[in-house]
């Protein structure tokens, strides 16, 4: 006889749906500090155990969550950040889906704690989908969310994770790509109480890239818009930074794209790039980019994915086609010989992100603000320099990571 159908309870239905957002370490950590960065913040620290399997835990300074919405935020579907179903045309958060902290509570040990201004600290606990009460908790203003056995109470999930290692260097990236989208937060993160991470906040964008991909971010040159750009249909604007020809990546994962100040996936990406750098990219061979596109919130879906990872464009093929144009434009001032890059020092309208960067980095050493990130760049300097590798990244300890510079 066949089986009758019967509606599933709340708790296996969270459990389901947590299969959708939370798929691995990653991606909480990538919730939590999307979710940190909505609320505005000047810091996020991120610290990590036995590659986030064993805790994680995301803290911010940001505007924290009032002790009467602290249940409703582990709800399924509940968010301050969508009013109606209209707003889901134009999003302008990070989050939006009502759906992280309830996915992560459903499927490991989860404690939010988080204090308003004029208040004291509250805090909630959930155990793999059950809430427990609200209770008072001692704290700075902000949010802290902390992460224990994720998957305990979903062996066929933990069964298919990756090694710790490899996990922790994914968590680097996320952490990495968030830091590259909004410079104006200080990150620190910290991997087996080791840390690995630490950038301070700053204003100009160059000085961010400097603190994440070391001296080689000298390198890199400012993405600049054909003359007849701004006459061009569309709305939409690419800036950034991308690599001269001659430096360049076996793989992909050294370009990074924001689209509203989110990262999302580059590899839709990849075909434009390539045509923008024609027969000067060797092929198979990728360059590293920072590549920012600006658009009205309207023309871009971010509502494709569960993780948001990918968006999908009103005008996709116009939005490819400027890029590939920018790209062309901004190599066509730079002479492909392999060690050109003095060259590039004296070029009209190039300016290499170091200029910038030595003026504010001398600042910085009389306040003395840059201090904690001298170790990661140092490093890099007075060797062969390698856009192969962040710094970071190396400190990981990450021997696929440091290839030699190719051409
Ligand atoms: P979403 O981010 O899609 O709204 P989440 O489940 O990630 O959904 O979070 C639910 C709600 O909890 C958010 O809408 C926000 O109001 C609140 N929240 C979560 N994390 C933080 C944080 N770090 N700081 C302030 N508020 C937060
Ligand atoms: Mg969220």
């Amino acid at each position: 006889m066949a089986e009758r159908i019967r509606a599933l309870d709340g708790l296996t239905i969270g459990k389901i749906a947590a299969g959708e957002v939370v798929e691995r370490p990653a991606q909480v950590i990538k919730e939590l500090v999307e979710n940190s960065l909505d609320a505005e913040p000047t810091r996020i620290e991120v610290s990590i155990e036995q590659g986030g399997f064993m805790h994680m835990s995301v803290r911010d300074d940001g505007s924290g969550i009032e002790k009467d919405d602290l249940q409703l935020a582990i709800e399924r579907h509940a968010t301050s950040k969508l009013a109606n179903a209209a707003a889901l045309n134009e999003i302008h958060t990070l989050g939006f889906r009502g759906e992280a902290l309830a996915s992560i509570g459903a499927v490991s040990e989860m404690k939010v704690s988080s204090r308003v201004v004029d208040s004291d600290g509250f805090c909630i606990e959930v155990d793999a989908g059950v809430a427990g009460a609200v209770e008072p908790s001692a704290m700075d203003l902000g949010t802290t969310v902390e992460v224990r056995r994720i998957f305990y109470n979903v062996p066929a999930r933990l069964a298919f994770q990756r090694r710790a290692a490899t996990e922790s260097a994914r968590i680097v990236e996320v952490v990495v790509e968030h830091a590259m989208s909004h410079p104006r937060v200080s990150f620190r993160l910290h991997n087996d109480g080791r840390e690995v991470l630490n950038v301070a906040a700053c204003t100009e964008m160059e000085d961010r890239l400097y603190d994440l991909l070391g001296a080689s971010s000298e390198r890199l040159i400012e993405l600049r818009s054909p003359p007849d750009d701004l006459d061009a249909p569309g709305e939409e604007r690419w800036s950034g930074w991308i690599s001269p020809p001659e430096v360049s990546r076996g793989r992909g994962d050294d370009v990074h794209v924001l689209v509203n100040g989110r990262p999302v996936s580059s590899q839709p990406m990849h075909e434009a790039i390539r045509r923008g750098y024609h027969t000067r990219l060797m092929v198979g061979r990728h360059p590293v980019a920072l590549l920012r596109l600006d658009l009205p919130a309207s023309e871009v879906d971010v509502n494709v994915h569960p993780t948001k990872r990918e968006v999908r464009f009103a005008h996709s093929w116009r939005v490819l086609q400027r890029l590939e144009r920018c790209i062309q434009h901004t190599l066509s001032s730079v002479s492909t010989q392999p060690g050109s890059h003095e060259t590039l020092l004296g070029m009209e309208g190039i300016v290499p992100v170091s200029t910038q960067r030595r003026a504010s980095s001398a600042a910085a050493a009389t306040s003395g603000t840059a201090a904690t990130s001298t170790p990661q760049w140092a490093r890099t300097a007075g060797r062969q320099l390698s856009l192969d590798s962040l710094p970071v990244q190396e400190m990981l300890a990450q021997p696929d990571k440091n290839r030699p510079l190719s051409r």
